[in-house]
C-alpha cells in the first residue's frame, strides 16, 4: 500500500516536472519562474474563451469611443463608396436598427422580444467569440429572420494593432465560427468602434466584404436614461438611416437602458411613417457570400 502511494507520488511529481519543462522551452530559461507561470495562466486564460463572457479585447465602448477616430467614417465612405456604407436612399421612408457586440445572453434575447413585439427586423453585428460560447442565440437570431453580421473575433481595436495579418484572421475567425452555426458566410462586416483606415478597408473589399457604419448613433452605449437614447436616435433620423445601438456590452456594461429606448424609439419612428428593414434591404446589397 505504502509502496503504491510511493509510486504515484513520484508519477504525478515526475509529470508535473515535463509539463514545467515544457512551459520553459516555450518562454524561454532567462524568465523568472513566478513570471512564467503568469504568462501559462494567461495563456491558458486566453484559449478558453467560454469561461465566462467573453471581454471585448480593445476595451469596452466608452473609453474606446471618446478618442478622436483615425479616419473619419465619412472620408471613409467617400474614398471607398462601393464597399463602404453609412447610409441608404433618402428617397425612401425606410431605416435599419442595427446593433453591435452580440451574441450576449444578458442583453440579446429582451431586444430580440421587443423587435418581436413591434414584428421589425435588425441586423446584429456579432463577436464570433461570443457566438461560438452562445449558439443558440445565434440561432434565434437567424431564424426570427433578422440578418447577421461580422464584427471580429475578439472585438479588438483595429487601428491600435494596425495590422492586416490581426484583420484578417478576426475576420476570417468569425466568419468561419458563424457559417458553422447559421450556415452561410456573411459579407457585411462592422469595424469595432467605427476604426479602420485606408489599407484596412482595401483588406476587406479583398476579402469580399461590405463594411457598415453607421449615420445615427443612439450613444447607447453611454448608459443614459432609456428617454434619453430614445431622444438621442429620433432627434436626427432621417430616411434612409442606418441606427447604431448595442445589445452586447463588455462584462461590466448594461444594456438594459437600449432595451427600455427602442420601446419609444420603434412606435414613434412607425407613427411618423418610418418602415424598419435589414441592412442588406436598405441598401439592396447581398448579405451573404
Ligand atoms: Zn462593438
Amino acid at each position: 500500500m505504502r509502496n503504491n502511494m510511493f509510486k504515484w507520488t513520484l508519477v504525478i511529481g515526475l509529470s508535473a516536472c515535463f509539463q514545467m519543462t515544457d512551459v520553459m522551452t516555450v518562454y524561454g530559461n532567462d524568465a523568472p519562474l513566478d513570471e512564467v507561470w503568469l504568462q501559462w495562466w494567461k495563456k491558458e486564460k486566453r484559449e478558453k474563451p467560454k469561461e465566462g463572457i467573453p471581454k471585448l479585447r480593445g476595451g469596452s465602448e466608452h473609453p474606446e469611443r471618446t478618442r478622436q477616430q483615425p479616419v473619419d467614417m465619412r472620408i471613409l465612405q467617400q474614398r471607398y463608396p462601393d464597399t463602404f456604407f453609412l447610409q441608404g436612399s433618402a428617397t425612401q421612408n425606410r431605416v435599419a436598427l442595427t446593433f453591435d457586440d452580440g451574441p450576449d445572453p444578458r442583453f440579446t434575447n429582451d431586444i430580440l422580444d421587443v423587435l418581436n413585439q413591434y414584428n421589425v427586423p435588425g441586423t446584429f453585428f456579432l463577436m464570433g467569440s461570443r457566438a461560438v460560447a452562445y449558439p443558440e442565440i445565434v440561432t434565434r437570431i437567424q431564424s426570427e429572420g433578422h440578418v447577421i453580421g461580422n464584427h471580429t473575433y475578439f472585438h479588438p481595436n483595429l487601428v491600435d494593432e494596425s495590422s492586416l495579418e490581426t484583420l484578417e484572421r478576426e475576420v476570417t475567425r468569425t466568419e468561419d465560427a458563424l457559417n458553422d452555426i447559421i450556415g452561410f458566410r456573411t459579407r457585411l462586416f462592422r469595424p469595432p468602434y467605427g476604426f479602420l483606415y485606408n489599407e484596412l478597408v482595401e483588406k476587406l473589399a479583398e476579402m469580399n466584404y461590405l463594411v457598415i457604419g453607421w449615420s445615427v448613433d443612439s450613444l447607447d452605449w453611454q448608459e443614459d436614461p432609456p428617454e434619453v437614447i430614445a431622444s438621442n436616435v429620433l432627434g436626427i433620423t432621417h430616411p434612409g438611416a442606418i441606427i447604431l445601438m448595442h445589445d452586447g456590452a463588455d462584462w461590466n456594461g448594461d444594456r438594459t437602458n437600449t432595451i427600455e429606448a427602442l420601446k419609444q424609439i420603434i412606435p414613434t419612428l412607425q407613427e411618423q411613417g418610418y418602415e424598419f428593414v435589414t441592412v442588406p434591404e436598405l441598401l439592396n446589397i447581398p448579405f451573404s457570400k
